[in-house]
């Protein structure tokens, strides 16, 4: 049955017109198909069809130019065209004219073509004129502008919607200016019949969802006639998309959860020990909770994939712990994965003092752990005599074997994507359970793309008796304030964190700032009454690890850092956290920074320091740090702010890369497709049915599908 559609299959996949090399289309020949292939990566017809519009221009509102403000940004606008004349000598040479109407006037102006457009222009006759509004000495500019002799015949017959293209300079400059490209669009879709973009949704679906077809939405999105038509057509293909992801992503899950896993299947002597006797405090009832879902993931058989979400300061930590007692139980080992050295450390040392009565076995493993020291944990890894191991990416190298390794931790992860992790997981023929543990709240949409092959748990609730962080935004001119107020906290015997931004690029200057810093803290808190810490990652090794130990133990009252401290570190007598320049800095990386303190009893404060002028996004980062600290909550407000590309590193990840979906805006279609999706691959795994048939080929003809063919997942 399945060899016979397969075959079917291969029949239907005749070359698509879609395919054609994007020179053969009218208008476009070998030299512009060579920029577009390598300015937009358009090569065929197909990904001309889908370069979409990113905007429209209603024709039927020109503006008026005495309307004109410096918001606008594209804007159309209807006059004549008077005051030809040329200025500079040869490179600098420009053109210049002015358009005017009853309300005003704008000045136009071109670097480039400009013998051919001098000659063509007619002074006095009535242009439309489309372009980019620019103010030059509080004069209205529009550089480059696309310029049409009004014609009211023409334009009444045209849609009332026009298309706005990306292009790029070099395009432009070789002829393919917006127009041009609503042109060579139009003669594209002229080519195209029903047939070339054939429907692939089933008909239950497409009338369950009041769906236009995929043919129409093509052509539709365009050239809409209408506002209505336009925003039908995307949504049609906004679906599409969703839909061919969620499919893929869903795919992915089940076949997790068709892989085989270890069975954990007692709860044994370790586990219950340590809950019994050696337990430091109760758990709280979300703890409680993602252990029962981890108990009943790793009991049935299937390999366990649960991404653990948990607000910074939430407990995850002993949950892990739990866990791997949990593995060592059955006769397992497990293995804790950091994203730093500090971490690892950390984790270590933690989980060392935890361990200590149970007297199990605990090494760690990273960079530095070298020599016969290291010979000992591999080969305690390899013959079975160490149970657990903590370490950085080190672990995952070649020459680290375990004897059976039976539960992987990753703490404090969000870089890899689905299609990574696939491969990643991949690898082992018969893999461990796999528990991932972030502190960066994952918004729901993300949940659903970039995470959406993992189970999820949620850690909602904080350790009781925790006070909420007060904080506050405060510009440079309060520095002094601010100094007064950390000595008093130091009285009370507090520690401080005060934190530098460091961004890659211009590290060294960073460095400099830093050092800086470090030596006007020291100038407000003077030896030897104040004992002053650094750390960052340029310093070698032993001396980070030597201060930041300093300030765990309470010799140091103060710590001066970049963001090597940003995760995970704990040090519960700290309860304030400076953090300088703050306005260099994501919402969700503050958040993470301010997670730092509130994890003693006593009440903490996050101190924003920013320069007096700020910009609005800036300022708009203060507030909402100021007035929130849910970190569900924060991390919505990044995603907005930011897109989703920039956050948690997900570019790279191929889940996020959508031609016309958002997932920030587009919840319920994502919502909906995702639904689909699950009924879909329920009654058919292999996409084998005959209602299926067509879907199945437009998840194989995807080009954003690229890393993962779907005969290859299923
Ligand atoms: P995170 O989720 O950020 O990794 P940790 O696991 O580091 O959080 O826990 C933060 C702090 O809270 C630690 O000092 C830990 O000992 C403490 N803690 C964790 N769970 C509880 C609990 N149920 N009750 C009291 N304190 C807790
Ligand atoms: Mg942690």
């Amino acid at each position: 049955m399945f060899a016979r559609f397969k075959f079917f299959f291969v029949i239907l996949q005749t070359p698509s017109i879609l395919d054609t090399p994007i020179e053969f289309l009218k208008g476009v020949g070998p030299l512009r198909a060579e920029l577009l292939r390598k300015e937009l990566d358009i090569a065929t017809y197909g990904d001309l069809l889908r370069h979409f519009p990113y905007r429209y221009l209603d024709s039927a509102t020109v503006q008026h130019i005495g309307a004109l403000s410096p918001e606008q940004d594209y804007v159309l606008l209807q006059g004549a065209v008077v005051n030809l004349s040329e200025e500079g000598q040869a490179y600098r040479r420009r053109l210049t004219a002015t358009l005017y109407d009853k309300t005003g006037r704008v000045e136009l102006v071109w670097f480039q073509g400009i013998n051919y457009i001098s000659k063509s222009l007619q002074p006095g006759a009535t242009y439309s004129v489309f372009g980019k509004l620019t103010y030059f000495n509080g004069l209205p500019t529009i550089t480059h502008p696309e310029i049409e002799l009004y014609n009211a015949a023409q334009v009444s017959q045209a849609g009332s919607l026009q298309p706005v293209y990306s292009t790029t300079e070099k395009l432009r400059a070789k002829g393919l200016s917006n127009r041009a490209f609503a042109k060579v669009l139009q003669s594209l879709l002229e080519k195209l019949k029903p047939g070339d973009i054939p429907e692939i949704l089933p008909a239950e679906l497409r009338q369950r969802y009041q769906l236009y077809g995929r043919y129409d939405a093509y052509m539709q999105i365009h050239f809409p006639q209408s506002e209505t038509q336009r925003r039908q057509a995307e949504q049609r293909l906004k679906w599409d998309e969703l839909l061919l992801t969620q499919l893929r992503i869903l795919k992915l899950k089940i076949n997790h959860h068709q892989q085989k896993g270890f069975v954990f299947g007692v709860v044994g002597d370790h586990f219950n020990n340590f809950f019994g006797h050696h337990l430091p405090f109760q758990l709280t009832n979300a703890q409680k909770r993602v252990l029962r879902e981890i108990r009943q993931d790793t009991f049935n058989g299937v390999q366990m994939n649960r991404l653990v979400q948990g607000d910074v300061g939430s407990g995850k930590t002993i949950v892990a712990l739990m866990a791997m007692l949990l593995a060592l139980d059955n006769g397992f080992q497990a293995s804790l994965m950091a994203p730093t050295e500090i971490l690892a450390q950390q984790h270590f040392q933690g989980i060392k003092e935890l361990l200590e009565p149970l007297q199990v076995p605990v090494a760690l493993l990273t960079g530095t752990v070298k020599g016969k020291e290291r010979k000992q944990v591999l080969a305690g890894l390899a013959n079975g005599t160490l149970p657990i191991v903590i370490g950085t990416h080190a672990l995952v190298e070649n020459t680290v074997q375990f004897s059976n390794l039976g539960l992987a931790i990753i703490d404090e992860q969000h870089r890899f994507g689905v299609m990574q992790r696939a491969k990643l997981w991949q690898k082992n023929v018969f893999p461990p359970h796999v528990l991932v543990m972030t502190a960066t709240p994952i918004p729901r949409t993300l949940a659903m793309t970039v995470y959406g092959d993992l189970d999820v748990s949620v850690i909602d609730e904080l350790p009781p008796g925790r006070k909420p962080i007060e904080t506050i935004h405060r510009s440079e001119n309060f520095r002094p304030k601010v100094m007064q107020f950390l000595k008093s906290e130091i009285e009370k015997g507090r520690q401080i964190y005060i934190v530098y931004p460091l961004i890659e690029e211009s590290e060294k200057l960073d460095y400099e700032s830093l050092k800086a810093g470090y030596e006007q803290v020291k100038a407000w808190f003077p030896d030897p009454k104040y004992r002053v810490a650094m750390v960052h990652g340029k310093q070698p090794q032993d001396e980070r690890e030597r201060n930041m130990q300093r300030f765990i133990s309470g010799d140091a009252h103060m710590l001066v850092a970049t963001t090597v401290i940003e995760v995970g570190v704990n040090v519960p007598n700290a309860s304030v956290m400076v953090i300088e320049s703050s306005e260099r800095f994501g919402l969700s990386q503050l958040h993470q920074l301010r997670g730092r303190v509130g994890r003693g009893s006593e009440k903490s404060y996050c101190i924003l320091l920013t320069g007096h002028e700020l910009s609005k996004e800036s300022r708009q980062r203060m507030h909402i740090m100021t007035q929130t600290s849910d970190g569900f909550v924060i991390a919505e407000e990044d995603l907005k702010m930011r897109g989703p590309g920039d956050i948690y590193g997900t570019r790279q990840s191929g889940a996020l890369d959508f031609k016309i979906a958002d997932i920030v805006h587009d919840v319920e279609i994502l919502e909906e497709t995702k639904t689909a999706a699950t009924e879909i691959l329920y009654t058919d795994p292999s996409l084998e049915l005959p209602q299926h048939i067509a879907l199945r080929a437009g998840l194989e003809q995807d080009r954003s599908g690229k890393g993962l063919q779907w005969n290859k997942i299923s």
